[in-house]
């Protein structure tokens, strides 16, 4: 089941979102929501949170229908591979001698082969520039709202940190008394813990939250940005053409290629003069 363009884009975004968030909680030592929020550890140990396994049984069940869904839309590492693909030195390349049967473009599970398109919208030079100069408006007034939006959410992002949690929970102790003391409460106190010193490491996560959040705010904005500025650009392709961002280089399309049948089986997968790997 092939997903729209937009779908995939959007859907293409959570894998970012992922990343920027796991990273953020790294670098506040609050939590490593990679290993926590993977959905196919539970299945391999038999055991964990069972929604998380239940999660995990759905995305097999949906990469029945759309090729690899928890490497494209939710693993933040086929994020960054994404982003590297594009300086990758070794690629596959659409055959030169391609006849323009459509075949590989059917098999690939990725929909990284995109058809030849003819953009009928011909834009003149003025509009072009217009158009272009908008994107420079757009990206850093994405960058400076998500950024505005991740500031204002530290607060609650913070309390992923066990000493924000803790720092709140003994001051809202000390507001309401209560006879049953939480169990973290009881342990800070029964170290010798004062509420000082917790409050000083409070205020300087605190801090620092303030400025990450602010910043994985303003990547998030960059990314929708982007985003949406890609998919609003519709380029003439006289020929099919692979997306190295989206190719998992399974290598499907080779055994589906006419042209590569033709030629001698064996140099299906010659690494040719030129450095690239070519349906050929
Ligand atoms: S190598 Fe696989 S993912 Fe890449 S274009 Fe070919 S079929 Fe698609
Ligand atoms: S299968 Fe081969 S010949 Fe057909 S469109 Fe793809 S690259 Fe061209």
């Amino acid at each position: 089941m092939g997903l729209s363009k937009a779908v995939s884009a959007a859907l293409g975004i959570i894998p970012w979102i992922y990343l920027i968030f796991a990273v953020l909680y790294a670098a506040t030592r609050s939590s490593f929501i990679i290993c926590r929020f993977d959905p196919f550890i539970g299945i391999f140990r038999m055991g964990g949170d069972a929604g998380m396994v239940a999660f995990g049984g759905l995305l097999l069940v949906a990469s029945a229908f759309t090729g690899r869904p928890f490497c494209r839309f939710l693993c933040p590492y086929g994020a960054l591979l994404s982003l590297f693909s594009r300086f990758s030195i070794w690629r596959i390349s659409i055959t030169p001698s391609c006849i323009s049967c459509e075949l590989c473009h059917n098999a690939c599970p990725v929909a990284a082969i995109r058809p030849p398109y003819e953009n009928k919208v011909k834009e003149r030079r003025r509009d072009g520039v217009k158009r272009l100069l908008a994107y420079f408006v757009f990206l850093p007034v994405m960058a400076l709202a998500g950024a505005l939006a991740g500031r204002m959410a530290s607060h609650s992002l913070s309390t992923a940190n066990k000493d924000i949690r803790l720092y709140r929970q003994v001051t809202q102790n000390e507001i309401n008394p209560r006879d049953i003391q939480p169990v973290d409460v009881e342990v800070f106190f029964s170290q010798g813990g004062t509420i000082d010193e917790l409050e000083a490491r409070a205020a300087k996560i605190g801090t620092e939250f303030k400025a990450y959040s602010t910043v994985a705010g303003a990547l998030i904005g960059l990314v929708v940005a982007i985003t949406l500025i890609n998919l609003s650009v519709k380029r003439t392709r006289k020929t099919y053409e692979i997306d190295h961002t989206a190719c998992v280089a399974c290598g499907r399309c080779f055994g589906y290629c006419p042209q590569n049948i033709k030629n001698d089986m064996s140099k299906k997968r010659q690494h040719n003069s030129s450095g690239s790997w070519e349906i050929d």
